[in-house]
């Protein structure tokens, strides 16, 4: 008996350590972890250098609150905007609350409250990042929502047009979606949707709390698209498995998150902070992120080449290191499979396949997790002929 609200369908696994690319559970077995945390321990587990620069800090100072300043936020600060677009930085404690931080700050920019958002998006489970999130599903029994969100379909420039008007404050995006199931964004629409913002004066944010640090073998995902956007939301893998979010804006938006107008006591916490550098000092180095990209383009062409001739592939696409395989049919049997196999991956929407390698993962973990992917479809592919005859 469980004490928890069942909020989560729990695997039968008990991770009880993380090494590197391995977790290990209670009876000692070794899984490959290629789910690494839904996309947070892109350093893999227990990552030497994120655990010094924690430990030490430990000893330090944990927290003192935001009346103080805090050398490890203007560190942090500093260096993600340096590295991107943005020019000023709000860290908060998850994605959901960084895409609040985002709704409001839009709001109080632009004085309008209209956003436009995708279907198949997904924003987080807050009021307001739930409102943004286009799924019917995610919203059920929680309404109302904030009504100022229209969703419209990814890859459709006509309708986003149609959705876009004078009276919108922000459009709001993923540039690769992940919990809806690992789709890219096209150029052409890119280039759209940055045309649009700009001819109808409106924001441009873009969700990079899944694409961004490193996932997709860029600092940050849109980058590959030549988007420049107005904030930049992120999480996930920036502290490595300490909870930590950040909002990045542009310049012209420092008047609106004035003293006063927003705030979180653990935000910016010193621990968290300590994390987050240790984590950008590591992974915005060029050099780590064309290995990623190298072992992304790997990944998928070997991915690829097992599964050829399997019918039970739809498609399989990604960008860097986060991988969908899109399936004929429903794939919890096969995750389920590849975990009993020792390797973990998960799903996004009921057929597809989301593999989140950390991005340390070598290249033959990369081999050994497309190997057991393809012995699991040729295990089902004889199951489902068992079946028919
Ligand atoms: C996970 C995720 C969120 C929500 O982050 P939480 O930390 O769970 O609140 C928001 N947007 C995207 C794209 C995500 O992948």
């Amino acid at each position: 008996m469980s004490a928890l609200f069942p909020t989560y369908a729990k695997w039968d696994v008990k991770a009880l350590k993380g090494e590197g690319a391995l977790l290990i559970d209670e009876h000692g077995k070794q899984y490959l972890d290629f789910v690494s945390g839904i996309a947070v321990c892109n350093l893999g587990h227990c990552h030497p250098k994120v655990n010094e620069a924690l430990k030490a800090q430990v000893d330090t100072l944990w927290h003192a609150s935001n009346l103080f300043h805090l050398e490890g936020q203007e560190q942090v600060a500093q260096l993600l905007t340096e590295q991107s677009v943005g020019d000023y930085v709000f860290f908060c404690n998850s994605g959901a609350e960084a895409n609040e931080a985002a709704i409001k700050l839009a709001r109080k920019a632009t004085g309008k409250h209209k956003m436009v958002s995708l279907t198949n998006s997904f924003h987080g489970r807050t009021l307001g990042s739930m409102s943004a999130t286009g799924q019917d599903k995610i919203h059920q029994g929680f309404g109302p929502l904030l009504s100022e969100f229209t969703y419209v379909p990814l890859n459709d420039s006509a309708a986003l047009k149609e959705a876009v008007t004078e009276e919108t404050a922000a459009v709001f995006v993923e540039v690769v979606q992940g919990e809806g199931g690992v789709r890219l964004m096209n150029q052409e629409y890119a280039d759209a949707l940055a045309a649009l913002c700009k001819e109808m004066n409106c924001l441009l944010i873009i969700d990079e709390i899944q694409t961004g640090i490193g996932r997709t073998g860029t600092r940050f995902a849109h980058e590959q698209y030549q988007l420049s956007p107005d904030i930049i939301t992120l999480a996930k893998g920036l502290g490595n498995g300490f909870p930590v979010g950040a909002v990045i804006g542009k310049a012209h938006l420092k008047s609106s998150f004035e003293a006063g107008s927003h705030g979180s006591t653990f935000g910016g916490n010193p621990l968290a902070m300590a994390a987050a550098k240790a984590v950008l000092d590591e992974v915005f180095q060029d050099s780590f992120l064309q290995d990623v990209k190298v072992k992304g383009q790997l990944f998928l062409t070997q991915l690829e080449e097992a599964l050829k001739d399997c019918d039970l592939i739809e498609e399989v696409r990604g960008l860097g290191l986060m991988v969908g395989i899109e399936c004929k049919e429903e794939v919890a049997s096969l995750i389920q499979a590849c975990r009993e196999k020792g390797l973990l991956i998960l799903q996004a929407g009921p057929k597809v396949i989301r593999i989140l390698p950390p991005l340390i993962a070598t290249k033959e973990q990369l081999q050994q997790a497309v190997d057991i992917i393809k012995e699991v479809m040729a295990e089902k592919l004889v199951i489902n002929g068992a079946q028919i005859q």
